[in-house]
């Protein structure tokens, strides 16, 4: 008998967009992936790597079973025989060197999976060590550090309100590829077309004509790093010209005094040298933003993976308060997601207490960030000898091998430790340094809610979709690796099923806080009673259940009737849309002065590094990293459909350089930085500026002792072996673009 095709809903979880898919499948197979269109955020819209999911879900390269290396030799064991070799391992680490000989690596698809979200920080937790790094060190720590000390939380990030506005400025940013990063909006082309047709203007500003650049209505290229002087032009115009419009805010609004004495020297033409715009262009654009009735500045990857990233994140959020479009309908807003984040009842920072600077690391003494260590500064724990140092890693979903500053050196320091152990679908450049691998479900196989990104979205929604597949018999889920993980390594007396105890023991806990936090919608509750009514339900979706029922549309435990539940959400498969963005301030202020601090010391402060660096001169050439829509970091290099046709992981650079230096077009360039070389073939492309040059992030799968074939067919470049693990923003954010580098043409 024939099977039947069934069509399953699912939120995509390869990239911040959250598309909702139509996955059409027939047994176990799938065989065809469309947009949903009743989905309320992406109507309809998916990308290649949407589409891609079927590949990924059958790659033949993709790990299903545990394995253990012995030398270089990988061989699949038992679910049973891989926890007791990792917690053999890790075990013997700790009892020898301490707690804080473990190392911990979190990648970015961790951001994308419900047991990332919920149980790997647990996790991580039980271990008691220092040393934890992640990929935010290499994203988007400025947005969190500035949010944090302008309005009072790490989560307090205003996105730009796309669908409304009449004019946006995108400062380093390539949403056309992307879709939206810290900014949750599938289908930009789309949006920034409505946004067109409705009379509104796109501005971008960008050293190389993007995608994106190639839809807006005015596009100036800029010297890479130089954002931060081309915002204090436009902040310098608004006070010198009076253009300051913040009447509405102005109770809620410190420190506006500060910004104006911060700005005085940098005017237009003082900065326009500096970052190849015109002082004329910089003006206008200052009067375009103060004069428009709905304004938003929004900036992304480039403004934050630069030398002065938060103080260029903080700009940002400077021209839109000082221009009326922080928190109203067209300008910048903040969300208010279904699971919480920063409510009404949520209680302000106190005064001096912020995730940063908590704790320093031990080699380079560089200050913790969200309660991590930047990534730049993980080699040096590996490497260097004495108390604390990294001995054993544990890894979820990450490739810092490639992804990562300084990348050659840190690849050496992978190979030296102890013991390592990873969670991850493949055997990549960073994995095959592991002693242990478990491998993950494929993300058909388990149930999804974007927890992270929905706190960015620009519409307020809220998707739960089940797993397309049940898991193969004999695996565990996610989650539950993760905690048969922090079972086997915990000195606890557990119980029979230690899973299932910590699992218990975390909504418990969970449980408990709520009822007893002033403010709470179940506050007083009896916690026994909550959890019995979520006692059908197990692992994340207990959680998320609690999470969305607690939250500001959730039923509140019967307090608020017809309330959102995850069982409302089950029922409702395509999501559901809880409206436009709404003003939230002061609700959502969480300073200790409960007001915008518009200029936190902290920061203001760091102008001056920025004076200096200007004083230091510029270097011939700087490069650049740059994305594409097939592409995702480095994880999705091993799907045919994604890498195939063109090559492109080329070496962009302007005719006129390419003439300097007597270069034809595929012809292979030799680049150096301070970290190390590569040669790269060039790409003459004039939508580059002069003097900049760019590579694609994420490749050079030449590596051996991988299990990527197809990556490995297309390797390409690794960038990050020019990226300086030494250079960081203030937040201790990696630099990833604006590298000095030197270009030899390589004579034949
Ligand atoms: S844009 Fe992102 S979320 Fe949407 S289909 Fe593509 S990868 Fe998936």
């Amino acid at each position: 008998m024939e099977k039947e095709k069934v069509v399953s809903y699912k939120t995509c979880p390869l990239c911040e967009a959250t598309c909702g898919l139509e996955i059409h499948t027939v047994g176990k197979n799938v065989v065809d992936i469309r947009g949903d269109k009743l989905d309320p955020l992406s109507k309809g819209y998916l990308c290649p790597k949407g589409y891609s999911l079927k590949e990924l879900h059958d790659d033949p390269d993709r790990i299903r079973k545990p394995m253990i290396r012995e030398g270089t030799v990988w061989r699949e064991v038992s679910w049973t025989e891989a926890f007791r070799e990792a917690a053999k391992g890790l075990r013997s680490v700790r009892e020898k060197y301490g707690s804080s000989s473990l190392g911990v690596y979190i990648g970015n698809p961790s951001a994308h999976t419900l047991a990332g979200q919920l149980y790997f920080s647990q996790l991580v937790r039980s271990l008691g060590t220092k040393n934890v790094f992640s990929a935010s060190t290499m994203d988007q720590v400025p947005k969190h550090l500035a949010a944090e000390l302008m309005f009072g939380d790490v989560i307090n990030i205003p996105v730009p309100d796309i669908d409304r506005t009449d004019y946006l400025m995108i400062i380093g940013a390539n949403p056309l590829v992307s879709n939206g990063s810290m900014m949750t909006a599938p289908n930009m082309r789309k949006r920034i077309k409505d946004l067109q047709n409705r009379g509104g203007k796109l501005v971008v500003i960008d050293p190389v004509k993007t995608i994106t650049a190639q839809q807006a209505d005015v596009h100036h290229m800029i010297r890479p790093g130089t954002d931060a002087l081309f915002l204090l032009g436009i902040v310098h115009t608004l006070f010198k010209e009076e253009l300051i419009s913040i009447e509405r805010l102005a109770h809620y609004v410190n420190g506006v005094e500060e910004v104006r004495k911060a700005a005085s020297d940098f005017s237009p033409e003082e900065v326009s040298s500096l970052c190849e715009i015109e002082a004329d262009d910089i003006r206008k654009v200052a009067r375009d933003l103060a004069s428009s009735p709905k304004a938003a500045v929004y900036g992304r990857m480039g403004t934050c993976t630069q030398s002065f990233g938060t103080v260029t994140t903080w700009l940002i959020n400077v021209i839109n308060t000082l221009t009326g479009n922080l928190d109203r309908e067209g300008g910048v807003m903040f969300t208010n997601p279904a699971t919480g984040g920063v409510t009404a009842s949520s209680k302000r920072r106190k005064e001096g207490s912020i995730h940063f600077g908590r704790f320093h690391s031990r080699t380079r003494s560089v200050p913790e960030v969200l309660g991590e260590l930047p990534v730049n500064t993980m080699a040096d724990e590996i490497e260097n000898p004495g108390d604390g140092q990294v001995k054993a890693l544990l890894t979820f979903a990450g490739n810092p091998a490639l992804s990562a500053p300084n990348s050659k050196r840190l690849q050496k320091a992978l190979g030296q430790l102890d013991f390592m152990v990873s969670i991850d679908i493949y055997l990549n450049e960073t994995t095959r340094n592991a002693n242990v691998i478990f491998p993950a479900p494929s993300p058909l196989e388990k149930a999804h809610y974007d927890l992270a990104l929905y706190k960015f979205s620009v519409r307020n929604i809220s998707n739960y979709s089940k797993s397309v597949f049940s898991l193969p018999s004999d695996m565990p889920d996610e989650w539950e690796i993760i905690l048969h993980l922090m079972a086997e390594l915990s000195d606890e007396d557990l119980e029979k099923d230690p899973v299932e105890a910590l699992d218990t023991n975390l909504i418990t806990a969970m449980v408990k806080k709520e009822v007893s936090r002033t403010g709470s919608p179940i506050f007083e509750y009896e916690a026994v009673k909550i959890l019995e009514e979520l006692s059908g339900r197990k692992g994340p979706s207990r959680l998320l259940d609690f999470l969305i029922r607690v939250g500001p549309y959730g039923d509140h435990f019967g307090r608020n009737p017809g309330g959102l539940t995850l069982a409302y959400l089950e029922e409702h498969p395509h999501g559901v849309d809880l409206g436009p963005l709404k003003p939230r301030i002061p609700e959502v202020l969480l300073t200790p002065s409960g007001k915008v601090e518009l200029a936190p010391e902290l920061i203001v402060r760091d102008i001056e590094r920025l004076r200096q660096k200007c004083a230091d001169g510029k270097s011939k050439f700087m490069l650049i990293g740059r994305r594409d829509l097939r592409s995702n970091n480095s994880w999705m290099h091993n799907l045919e459909g994604l890498v195939k046709g063109k090559e492109r992981c080329t070496l962009w650079l302007h005719t006129k350089d390419a003439q300097q230096l007597g270069l034809s077009n595929g012809e292979r360039v030799k680049v150096i930085s301070r970290t190390g070389e590569l040669q790269a073939a060039a790409e003459i492309n004039d939508n580059i500026m002069p003097g900049v040059i760019s590579l694609p992030h994420g490749w050079g799968h030449q590596l051996s002792g991988t299990r990527i074939e197809t990556a490995s067919k297309h390797a390409g470049v690794n960038m990050n072996i020019l990226t300086d693990d030494l250079e960081t923003d203030l937040s201790g954010n990696a630099v990833l673009n604006g590298i000095p580098v030197v270009l030899e043409p390589i004579l034949n």
